[in-house]
């Protein structure tokens, strides 16, 4: 079994569903077709990938497909619980999940052991994420019976890999942690100097709802304010890299003064 449910559906279009969790306030998401349905991220282990699969299977019995937005822990390693299926990825997401899966399972089973939560500790360390078998490079096109899904890969942003998910019938963008509701968006693996034209991209798509990586469905504006404030941190960084502010400054002036410098010191990216 798999222990407590950790979330609840929020429909966003017909048949278009958001899953909001309480760890982490992270967003998954589910796309229904005729004959196959799509799952947007698969949580933090394999354990929550479990119970966000039992989730998906009390809504649909269709046969699934599964697109990994990134490549950080909270969105893709549960998905050993949704095969066999195809998973979708860009194949930085599938490299940097090569190199990074260790090293990400042990920060967090720390953070979850120093955070009283030994339960998410064990299931993280248990944890061996699949790697993705199908490629995002730029776009694909998926036919899910009646309805078709663009899988794209606007730009860098959160990441050097960001996948987000159109679905032109319902006017709905899934953007992985391209968008965060709730909290700043998380720079630490950031290029932030074209995260602002990454997300025009996605504006360019003309989405009426947008679901976030953590927190709640956006609208457009909301997005278009969070681009405003990331071009401001861009050009912080530049001003930092040339040398025309100091780091402190450029803190002070930030709207995220204590994410900046997590990007500038991994080299400006
Ligand atoms: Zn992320």
């Amino acid at each position: 079994m798999t222990g407590a449910p950790d979330g609840r559906w929020i429909e966003v279009g017909d048949g278009v569903l958001a899953r909001r969790h309480i760890e982490l306030d992270l967003t998954t998401g589910l796309v229904l077709g005729a004959e196959r349905a799509l799952v947007v991220d698969t949580r933090g282990d394999d354990q929550q990938g479990a119970e966000l699969a039992e989730a998906i299977r009390a809504v649909t019995a269709l046969p699934l497909t599964v697109v990994i937005t990134h490549a950080h822990f909270d969105h893709c390693f549960g998905t050993a619980a949704f095969l066999p299926c195809p998973v979708y990825a860009h194949p930085r997401c599938r490299a940097a999940l090569v190199a990074t899966a260790g090293a990400q399972r042990a920060e967090w089973a720390t953070y979850y052991r120093d955070r009283g939560d030994p339960g998410t500790a064990a299931a993280l360390a248990a944890t061996d994420p699949p790697l993705p078998d199908h490629r995002v490079d730029r776009e694909v096109s998926l036919d899910l019976g009646g309805r078709t899904v663009r899988l794209q890969h606007p730009g860098r942003g959160h990441t050097d890999h960001d996948v987000v998910v159109h679905v032109p019938d319902a006017a709905v963008v899934f953007a992985g942690d391209l968008v965060e509701q709730g909290a700043p968006p998380d720079l630490g693996d950031a290029v932030v100097a074209d995260w602002p034209a990454t997300l025009d991209a996605l504006l360019a798509l003309q989405p009426a709802v947008v679901v976030p990586g953590h927190g709640d469905p956006v609208d457009p504006a909301f997005v278009r304010a969070q681009r405003a404030d990331l071009a401001e941190v861009a050009a912080l960084h530049a001003a930092v890299a040339a040398g025309r502010i100091d780091t402190a400054t450029a803190a002070r002036r930030s709207p995220y003064p204590n994410l900046l410098w997590a990007a500038v010191d991994r080299g400006g990216r």
